[in-house]
């Protein structure tokens, strides 16, 4: 469970991100929803541990990850990682991308990255290097990567926004699903309220720095908060 308490991030005296606060259950998929520079990106980095907020705690199930004057690192959150910027190591294969960081034999490691790249829809690509793959392809890398260590929490900074329509709707709806069967609480950026309408258990509607409203899809799409919610929403059909 990740709970985000009162988060604020300052940059040159800039507040990006204002007082933001959220839950995620277990199985729950948050989705962080707003338009470009509303301060998405920053606050799954604080989260993550790769920024520091100027106040407010982050905490999951129970234990406290940071606050103003206290930061785990981010290797030891237990936080898994999908961002816009993949970066995957050139120098290692496909397969030891996957595995890095894994724990356990070399068959249970063989057998999880191959599970993986099935899922991704890239079977046999365990030896292949990252210079070798397209860009969505190391985008789905990247995602076996992020999903190998089970992570009790998942961030996802549009991580599908690379892939085209027919591999993006089957990865996508694939990844989340398992996601929630193992119980992973999930925090996922869009800036397509189609997407958020369509994944979300809850969305967080993001504006300057702020969460302007929050509540489930169906919730917020009838009772918008104000007219920018309305406008932001009124492409869907
Ligand atoms: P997008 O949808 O375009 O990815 P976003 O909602 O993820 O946008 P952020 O990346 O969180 O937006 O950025 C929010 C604001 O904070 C932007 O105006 C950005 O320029 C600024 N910002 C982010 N990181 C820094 C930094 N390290 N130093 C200074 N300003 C920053
Ligand atoms: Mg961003």
């Amino acid at each position: 469970r990740l709970e985000v308490r009162n988060v604020s991030c300052t940059f040159d005296g800039r507040e990006v991100v204002r007082n933001v606060s959220f839950q995620v259950e277990p199985g729950e998929i948050m989705c962080l929803l707003g338009p470009s520079g509303c301060g998405k990106s920053t606050t799954l980095r604080v989260v993550a541990g790769i920024e520091r907020q100027s106040a407010g705690s982050v905490h999951a199930d129970g234990k406290m990850l940071c606050n103003e004057v206290f930061a785990t690192p981010p290797e030891a959150r237990g936080v898994g990682l999908i961002f816009q910027d993949f970066a995957l190591f050139p120098h290692l294969t496909v397969g030891q991308n996957i595995a890095f960081g894994l724990k356990g034999s070399k068959s249970e490691m063989r057998a999880r990255v191959d599970e993986l790249l099935e899922r991704v829809d890239l079977a046999g690509y365990a030896d292949k290097t990252p210079h070798m793959l397209s860009g969505g392809e190391q985008q789905r890398v990247a995602l076996a990567r992020a999903l190998a260590p089970r992570p009790r929490i998942m961030l996802m900074d549009e991580p599908f926004s690379g892939l085209d329509n027919r591999l993006r709707d089957g990865i996508r709806d694939e990844t989340l699903q398992l996601l929630k069967e193992e119980g992973t609480a999930v925090v996922l950026v869009t800036h397509e309220p189609e997407e958020a309408m369509r994944m979300a258990d809850q969305i967080a509607l993001m504006r300057d720095g702020q969460i302007v409203q929050k509540g489930a899809p169906y919730n917020i799409y009838n009772a918008p908060c104000d007219k920018a919610a309305a406008a932001f929403f009124s492409d869907i059909n």
